[in-house]
């Protein structure tokens, strides 16, 4: 690969032992050097004209928004500033941001591909940290609202007597090229564009290896026996806060039974088939891949390439 997996390049130090600081945060909010990426409902503020890149602002832009308790988060460290996420959702209309210069929100999924990877990065975790705060003002024990700690990374139950923490998840996906010989096997889900195939995948359940996720879910998706599993690559992918864990997978089987309500299909292709959907990826031709920027995208491109 020529360019890092889309979302897999974030290049922030987070400086974890600063985050209970107090001090040192506040005097870095107000840090000429420091810069902050707004997010409204979360789109990121995007500077179209000289990129696309993330167009980051400085304290003075964003000073209302943290004094009025919106959710910031410190995303860490990079060339010698410190980096931050903040939420300006309460702007009423973001197609009139406050100051005339400032650029466009942009949903993170349909910009990211063009960023730089570290951008690209910078707004997986943002995305997600954001989204997580969003939905979790209430303590799932006792039921009382909870507040922003840590720069971000927790929050705590505002009720003396629970006092519960709260940390923000990741959920693990696994994600498998499914082979078997000179073959492979792909899916497509009712919501996927028309002739678009992908790789299965599925949540990891407690409890369960990445191995045992992988056998378990290509066998209730397609009724496909597997043996050996192996893992390639990951990708953070922040819709709200998945990991997706790349693995192949040896089928032992070959009668495939689809989950109807899982896929619409499921069947075999061979590699010149492959090729074909390869070259049609990110077009309108079918049948195709899923695009480039899916780590789906990648374990069939190494497949093809033999680079697994
Ligand atoms: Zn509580």
């Amino acid at each position: 690969m020529t360019k890092p997996l889309v979302f897999t390049g974030n290049r922030f130090d987070r400086a974890a032992q600063f985050r209970n600081d107090e001090n040192w945060m506040a005097e870095k909010q107000q840090d000429p050097s420091s810069r902050y990426v707004p997010m409204h409902k979360l789109k990121a503020l995007i500077n179209l004209p000289d990129g696309p890149s993330i167009d980051w602002r400085g304290y003075a832009d964003v000073k209302e928004y943290i004094d009025a308790g919106a959710t910031l988060i410190f995303l860490g460290i990079a060339d010698f500033s410190c980096h931050f996420a903040i939420d300006v959702s309460a702007i009423e209309n973001p197609k009139q941001p406050p100051n005339s210069d400032w650029g466009k929100f942009i949903d993170v999924r349909s910009i990211s591909a063009q960023l730089r990877p570290g951008e690209a990065g910078a707004l997986a975790q943002a995305r997600s940290m954001i989204a997580w705060h969003d939905n979790h003002g209430f303590c799932a024990v006792c039921g009382q609202p909870t507040a922003l700690k840590d720069a971000g990374y927790s929050r705590r139950c505002t009720s003396e007597a629970c006092g519960a923490p709260h940390f923000p998840r990741t959920d693990p996906v696994a994600i498998m090229m499914v082979t078997k010989g000179d073959k492979c096997l792909l899916g497509t889900g009712h919501n996927f564009p028309k002739a678009q195939y992908s790789c299965l995948a599925g949540f990891i359940e407690p409890g369960e290896t990445i191995e045992q996720g992988v056998r378990r879910e290509v066998f209730e998706e397609t009724g496909v026996k597997t043996a050996e599993v192996r893992y390639h690559s990951s990708q953070p992918w922040p819709y709200p806060s998945s990991l997706m864990i790349g693995c192949f997978a040896e089928a032992t089987s070959d009668e495939i039974t689809i989950d109807p309500v899982e896929l619409a299909d499921a069947r075999w292709f061979t590699r010149d088939e492959i090729k074909t959907m390869l070259a049609n990826a990110g077009t309108m031709e079918i049948p195709r891949i899923a695009p480039p920027m899916a780590i789906a995208h990648q374990l069939v491109k190494a497949w093809i390439e033999d680079d697994f």
